[in-house]
Parts: C-alpha cells; structure tokens; sequence
C-alpha cells in the first residue's frame, strides 16, 4: 500500500518511510492512499475474538503486507497487553477507559506500537547505529512514550517538556527513567519545546550525523493501533445488542485519536457521529462553526494534555473527510473551560460516584448534552483521575490513592538537563550524545 503527504498526493512513500520520517519532506502528514474495507462478516464474528486478536485482525488488514506476519503479531500482543473496560455510570453512559497502561494514559498503546514497529526498522538499518526519538511534552506523551522506548537497544529519547507546566507525577515517568531516556527542562512554553523539535528536524547538519525521528501523533504508527478503541467499544455493545446508531465522544487536542476514529469508520465501523470536545483552546471547534482553520498561542487549563494551539493532525480530519459540510456532517463539536469541567467533575461524582479526570470530563459533558434519544454513547476516558492527584483532591476535597502503576515512579531519582530556550543549547546537547 502507498501513503501520499497530506500537502501533495504526487508525494508518495511506503509504510516505513511514513513511520520512520514521521513528518513528510514537504511538511505534509502520511495519510494511506486509502483504508480497505473490512468484510461485514468479520464485524459480526469479532465478539468472539480477544481484545489482542482482534487488534491483531484489524491491524493486520490495514497494514496489508507490509509488516512481516509474525513481526507484527508480536509487536500487537504486547502493545496490548493491559484490559480495556467498558464501564455503565449510573446515569447509563458508557465510558471507555483507555488509562490501565503502564503510564495510565491512552497514549500507551499509540506510543508502545510505534516504538515496536520503529524498532523492528531500527534492526533492519545497521546504518542508523543509533535512532533519537525527540518529544515535546506537556505531560502525557513524554511519559507513554518515554516508557514505550525505555532500555531499547540503540535508541535514545530525548523528552522536552516547559519549566513550569507539567506536574510531579508526571514528570517523575519520565523524569525518573534514566538510561536512554534523557529529560530536558526548557525554561520556556510547550510551544517553545515544539519548536525546538520543529528546529532539529529542518537542522541539515544534525540530521546528517545523527537519524532524527518524531514520536508526536504525527506519527501514522500511533493512529494505527487507536483505530481498535473504537472497534473494542462496538463489541462490547454488540453483545448488548446497542450498536445502532452509536457516538463516540472525544477529547481532543491535536485530533489524534478523533483521527483514528474516522479511520475505523472509513474501514466499515458503523459510527453515526463522532463529538471532538475541547478546552478552551477550542482552535478545532472554532473551524466547525465558521470553516475558518485559526492556531493560537496555547493556554493553559486544567486539563493540561488539551492544551493544544495548533491541533496537529488537521490536515488528516479534512482529508479524511473532504470538505467542511462533510465535517460538520460527521462530527459535532463542543468546547468547555475550567469552570465547566470542574462543574462537570463534581457533578458526575456526587451523583454517580464515577469520578472523571478533567481530560474525560469534557467527552463525557458533551455527550450528555449532545445525545439524542435511541441512541448510544461512548465517552472515551483518555487518563486515570490519579495523574492530576492534587488537582483532583481540591475539587472533590477526598484525597485520592496513588495507583501501583504511579506509585512506582515516586521514590526514583530525577535525572534532568536544565536548558534555557535556545536551539544552539539544543543543538549541542544533541551532538554531545551523537
Ligand atoms: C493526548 C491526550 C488527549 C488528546 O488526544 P489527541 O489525540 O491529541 O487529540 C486527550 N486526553 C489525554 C489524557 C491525553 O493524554
């Protein structure tokens, strides 16, 4: 199968170039030049399979034959190693919980197949010697993908994340690694960490000395494995017989999992709407409503893994669904700030006794709000309340348990470059570990 950029279907490469270069030459996306279609016996058959078979099937069959059979077997049973539950609340919502990986965020299964399939390039490319992995964060994706390339022969990570906005227990899953895993504090904004990364792509000296890759949702490989979300939550609910006219609800922030979404569609799930929610960096829904495409400086919020001011995989959602009419067709956007979430928290807690992280709060308020009656809906529960402990605490005013899976971090020691916000520091700090 071949994959086009984004900015020129004339721009064409193979499954590796897209996983391996991330971003296009031109500053494109890889997008397949299309997705096959699954046969309708095998979404009826799929409530037999396990959570590992399934995405195995399905993944397999997107793919095509571009991943050796047993390779990618591999490499799907053990990203997805961990359960998936489909909770009811109280009120009869459904919600998905993609937060019982290692790092307690959805990210994990994303992060984890990506760093497996760029693994199984890294070993057929002696060449490379090493492969850098460069990572902006502000919270979530330096810590999934972080742990998913943690003690990976011939790979180093490097995790940028702002001085002053990420919180302990995040920094302490990446921070704590060690090894080949290096955290660079940038005394600047998730905005100044993107650009240093932007930067160390466009520097042709770094990229001829050393093999620079991305690891953001750019990256085709982490949409590839989000596709199965959506298919696990169908055969849940097919075993329930709800499956007519279902709608998933989403956080968004750079579109990545809304992405992985369509795709699932676009291989034949039945979906009859998805709901993209945002915080108040709400650039996505802004489009929606006026067909207008406007980044902004990010802000930030209470729910820090939204903070997004350019939503990266834009490009992806219009090419994936043609026009602006199509979009608003299938999609339905809404957008909350800090008030409305913790609103939303507090609520869902006290009269449900299901507490919501402030990330999942926002799908599961617009699904409450945006659902019709006879029809189904999924809210995706993209982090475990426990990220943000203090946060939570002084909103439900209960103190929270620390998970296993975040305890463990705890006690380690951090290990962090401090750097100020300038490429030169950047740079060398590359070449010194060339
Ligand atoms: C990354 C993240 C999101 C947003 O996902 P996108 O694919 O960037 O839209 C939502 N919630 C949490 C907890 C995240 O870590």
């Amino acid at each position: 199968m071949l994959y086009h950029s984004t900015n020129n279907y004339q721009h064409t490469a193979r499954l590796e170039q897209a996983v391996t270069r991330g971003l296009a030459p031109d500053g494109g996306l890889y997008i397949p030049d299309s997705l096959p279609r699954l046969p309708k016996a095998f979404l009826r058959n799929m409530s037999a399979m396990s959570l590992q078979e399934m995405a195995y099937a399905i993944i397999a069959f997107a793919l095509k034959d571009d991943v050796p059979e047993d390779v990618l077997h591999d490499i799907v049973f053990s990203a997805f190693d961990f359960e998936i539950p489909l909770v009811k609340t109280a009120a009869g919502n459904h919600v998905l919980e993609l937060f019982h990986g290692p790092t307690m965020a959805f990210k994990d299964v994303g992060t984890r197949f990506m760093a497996r399939l760029l693994n199984h390039y890294r070993t057929r490319h002696p060449e490379w010697k090493t492969l850098n992995v460069l990572v902006p964060t502000s919270g979530d994706t330096g810590s999934a993908v972080a742990n998913s390339f943690w003690r990976m022969p011939g790979v180093n990570v490097y995790v940028l994340y702002p001085r002053d906005a990420v919180n302990k227990i995040q920094k302490t899953q990446f921070a704590t690694l060690g090894g080949n895993v290096t955290a660079i504090e940038v005394n600047g904004s998730y905005d100044d960490c993107k650009s240093l990364v932007e930067e160390a792509f466009m520097d042709s000296e770094l990229n001829t000395v050393m093999r620079l890759t991305s690891a953001m949702s750019i990256n085709y490989a982490r949409l590839v494995p989000q596709m199965i979300y959506y298919f696990w939550a169908y055969t849940q609910l097919l075993r329930e017989q709800k499956v007519n006219d279902l709608v998933f609800a989403i956080p968004c922030s750079n579109l990545g999992n809304l992405t992985s979404g369509l795709m699932a569609q676009q291989m034949g799930l039945p979906v009859k709407r998805f709901i993209s929610v945002e915080n108040q960096n709400n650039i996505f829904y802004n489009y929606v409503k006026t067909g207008v495409f406007t980044p902004k400086p990010t802000q930030y919020s209470i729910a820090p893994a939204l903070d997004a001011g350019c939503p990266n995989n834009f490009a992806r959602v219009v090419e994936l669904l043609g026009s602006h009419e199509n979009i608003c067709r299938h999609i339905h956007a809404y957008s909350y700030d800090d008030n409305q979430i913790i609103e939303t928290i507090r609520q869902t807690y006290r009269d449900e006794r299901y507490l919501l992280d402030p990330h999942t709060a926002v799908a599961y308020r617009a699904l409450a709000e945006d659902l019709q009656p006879g029809e189904t809906g999924v809210a995706l529960a993209t982090a475990h309340p426990a990220k943000l402990k203090t946060l939570m605490e002084g909103i439900i005013n209960e103190s929270l348990i620390l998970p296993a899976q975040l305890a463990r971090f705890m006690g380690g020691k951090m290990h962090v470059v401090k750097m100020p916000n300038g490429f030169t520091a950047f740079k060398h700090l590359l070449l010194d570990n060339a």
